[in-house]
């Protein structure tokens, strides 16, 4: 399995060069500085416990440049739960210790000793089998799997007593390791996908070179029947391949995360990859393709695309949604406003930015099902909630105009973010508190006449409004007509807030009233909420105000 980048997590800028130099040896990763106190991390955060939380929940590699204890105490709660255990290391913020605390079967040990000789010093590793052996024999290289790890660790500690052991099978890593190899040995070391009961003198290690090939859906246990009756362990199935006709089959995704093995798809006929494979047939269904060397799924077949459309939320990286990082983190392209996109990143150099002007969206939702057709990971970037005045609608239009069965079968997602109206909300109390209305004064892509009579009957029922595209240079006089038809319904003293550039560097919040307002004091960076009759103010212990709604309306209950 191929790691994510780990995260470089700093607490204060006396750490940046040490980080930096971490960074050098491990050019995708990126360095996560305590804002406020961090100048020129690739990203911010604000709270260092939920941080490094979610890094772990998420299997992120976590590179602390920190006290041990501070990551230990932090992680403890979680360390209980199952789930993930990325490597987790604790860095002297002057370079001169590497402490790796977690993740030993996830080569956390192998992350020091490459740490520790970028930094030109000695990694403190602690375990044993390391130590002696030079390598972790529970810890097999990718494409290989251990068998059972509780007998793996009786065997580990036979070793350790002194014992000589014999390899049986192709292990190539085991080349340079520091074993007391010899042919009479009790314990052996067996690589092969044979399917053998298990014994407490034989460390089993299966490669994964075993593929199955359907042309239907069929059962978990219809697999393991067919491994069984061609005498293969189940442990060395690397990857399902299918016919592409079922990408979209949902049973057929169950059955591939049952398995916890990559699903890939060819078209019927085509040859599944390049390296050759024997053919096992002992079931019809379930055909098995053996190879003589580990399997790497990247190379069979091709994904299944994904299609996700993400919102940033307002632009500061602590309001992003988690799944939307993910998204980010795992796309190949990434399409958007270039603004957009740019506050999206940064990105690996291999990851593809497609941006593009604001107004190409229905260009740029087809270019996006384009790409995941031929099975990448795209992601979509809008700004604050990608349903709100934003791509999602433009995508899935594109896509309910389409008959082409491939975009149909891409993984599409919309993955929420905060909308600007929320966060400007947000910032100065609880103006939509109760009943709220959402509009975009654009005119572009409606009539201006069924804005002024939404505008009207959202006034006459007494809807706090929030406004998008409150104006811009092509539509320079709609705003002040649009506040004339509001004051219609409100009086002077209606509280307004306009948030500018909310969540972005150069944020202002401003709190006015109805009658203050002018369309020069708004631009289209502007969110405009105007209260409905029961909104109120007060002051604030810092000089500034609040705004809210109450949650009730008419008589107080
Ligand atoms: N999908 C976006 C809205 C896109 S429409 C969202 O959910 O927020 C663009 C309009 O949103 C802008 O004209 C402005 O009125 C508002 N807007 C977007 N980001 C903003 C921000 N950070 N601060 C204030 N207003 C913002």
């Amino acid at each position: 399995m191929s790691r994510t980048a780990p995260a470089i997590v700093i607490l204060g800028n006396g750490s940046l060069a040490t980080a930096r130099r971490i960074q050098q040896l491990y050019p995708d990763a990126l360095i996560y500085g305590l804002a406020e106190r961090v100048d020129g991390a690739d990203r911010v955060y604000s709270d260092f416990g939920a941080n490094l939380r979610q890094l772990y929940q998420l299997d992120t590699p976590i590179i602390a440049l920190c006290a041990a204890g501070i990551v230990i105490r932090t992680l403890a709660p979680l360390l209980l739960e199952k789930g993930a255990e990325p490597p987790v290391l604790a860095v002297a913020e002057d370079a001169s210790a590497v402490v790796p605390l977690l993740g030993g079967l996830s080569g956390v040990n192998d992350l020091a000793r490459k740490i520790a000789a970028g930094l030109g010093i000695s990694p403190a590793i602690t375990t044993s089998g390391e130590l002696r052996f030079g390598t972790c024999l529970l810890n097999p290289p990718s494409g290989y799997a251990l068998g059972d790890l509780e007998l793996g660790k009786r065997f580990v500690s036979d070793l350790l007593a002194g014992e000589s052991v014999r390899i049986e099978g192709d292990a190539p890593w085991l080349a340079s390791a520091q074993l007391a190899v010899s042919a009479q040995a009790r314990l052996a070391i067996h690589v092969g996908s044979d399917e053998r009961a298990p014994v407490a003198d034989e460390l089993r290690i299966y490669p994964r070179n075993v593929v199955a090939r359907l042309n239907a859906v069929v059962s978990a246990q219809a697999i393991r029947e067919a491994l069984r009756e061609a005498k293969l362990a189940w442990q060395s199935l690397a990857c399902i391949v299918a016919d592409d006709t079922l990408m979209a089959d949902i049973q057929l995704h169950e059955l591939a995360a049952e398995w916890e093995v990559p699903l890939r798809f060819v078209q019927a006929g085509d040859d599944v990859c390049a390296q050759p494979l024997t053919w096992r047939n002992p079931l019809s269904g379930v055909v098995l393709g053996v190879a003589s060397a580990p399997l790497d799924p990247q190379r069979l077949g091709r994904a299944r695309g994904r299609l996700s459309v993400i919102g940033l939320g307002p632009g500061a990286a602590e309001l992003m949604v988690p799944a939307v990082k993910a998204a980010l983190a795992q796309a190949n392209d990434v399409l958007g406003y270039e603004t957009y996109v740019r506050m999206a990143g940064p990105f690996r150099p291999e990851q593809v930015l497609h941006c593009t002007d604001n107004r190409e969206e229905m260009q740029r939702a087809r270019h996006a099902f384009e790409l995941a057709a031929q099975g990448r990971s795209v992601v979509v970037v809008s700004s604050g909630d990608p349903g709100v005045f934003a791509m999602a609608a433009a995508v899935l239009e594109a896509l309910h105009a389409s008959s082409d069965p491939q975009w149909h079968s891409v993984e599409l997602e919309i993955l929420p973010g905060v909308s600007a109206s929320l966060a400007t909300a947000a910032q100065a109390g609880a103006p939509l508190g109760h009943d709220f209305c959402v509009m975009s004064l654009s005119d572009n892509l409606k009539p201006w006449s069924i804005i002024e009579k939404r505008l009207d009957l959202a006034g006459e029922a007494d809807l706090a409004l929030a406004f998008y595209n409150p104006i811009s240079r092509s539509r320079p006089w709609q705003l002040g007509v649009a506040l004339q038809i509001v004051a219609r319904h409100r009086t002077p003293q209606t509280p307004v807030v306009l948030g500018r550039d909310i969540g972005r560097p150069g944020q202002t919040l401003r709190v006015t009233t109805l009658g203050d307002l002018t369309p020069d004091q708004v631009d289209m960076r502007t969110m405009v909420i105007i209260g409905s009759s029961t909104t109120c103010t007060f002051p604030r212990a810092d000089g500034r105000e609040w705004v809210y709604t109450p949650r009730w309306y008419g008589d107080k209950p």
